[in-house]
Formats: C-alpha cells, sequence, structure tokens
C-alpha cells in the first residue's frame, strides 16, 4: 500500500503547526519543518500493557494495551499517524464489545517522538 507521506510544520508567524496535506495554511513565513511522518505511523505505548488483538474494521487486527498498574476497562490502539498528521487512538469498549467512533482521542500533531505515554504525551 502507497503511505502517504506527511511532513509538519510550524507556521513562522502564529506558532500554530499543520501538516503538508492540509490546506488552510497560506500565509507567507517562513516555516520551520518540525517532523517527517507517512500516514498509518503507529507509536509505542511507553507505559502500555498489553491486553490482546482485536480485529478493527478499517485497520484490520490491532494490538491494543491499556495503562500500566490501572484497572483494565477499554483497550486502545497505539497512536497512529492520520490522514491531516495527527496522532489518533481507537478505544475498544469490553463492556459493549464495540470500537467507540465517538470517542476516538486526538493527541494533536505528530512531533517526531516515537513514544507516547497514557495519562500524557
Ligand atoms: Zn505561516
Amino acid at each position: 500500500m502507497e503511505q502517504l507521506k506527511i511532513k509538519i510544520y510550524q507556521c513562522g508567524k502564529t506558532g500554530e503547526l499543520f501538516a503538508s496535506t492540509e490546506s488552510w495554511h497560506k500565509c507567507d513565513c517562513e516555516k520551520k519543518l518540525i517532523a517527517e511522518t507517512h500516514e498509518g505511523h503507529t507509536l509505542t505505548w511507553s507505559n502500555g500493557q498489553e491486553w490482546g488483538e482485536i480485529e478493527h474494521p478499517h485497520l484490520g487486527k490491532v494490538m491494543t494495551y491499556w495503562q500500566k498498574g490501572t484497572p483494565c476497562y477499554d483497550t486502545y490502539t497505539a497512536p497512529i499517524v492520520d490522514g491531516d498528521g495527527c496522532l489518533i487512538v481507537f478505544r475498544f469498549d469490553h463492556d459493549e464489545g464495540y470500537w467507540v467512533d465517538e470517542s476516538v482521542i486526538n493527541m494533536g500533531y505528530y512531533n517526531g517522538i516515537d513514544t507516547a505515554s497514557f495519562g500524557g504525551y
């Protein structure tokens, strides 16, 4: 599968981050390159406990995790870079037995790190 390459820049005027795949940044500033990544880039959890693999309708079979040292209710995918250059996490509700679409967690733009932690970024 062809991977969509994404660069994350910082606007030289406002300091806002944006992705090369977005079109809203139109000013003539000297933008600064923050990170390079691609759609589907997957990070690891520094404090995640493996729960097991679950079939996801779009992602296929994915490992899910929860925060080490806490009770296990829902489990989460590793953070994945989406087409807008943002890190997103999918939550699986084990009481209901399905992926909760409304609760996709957006952790903001990818900034070059490869390890994220539950309860912080
Ligand atoms: Zn700018």
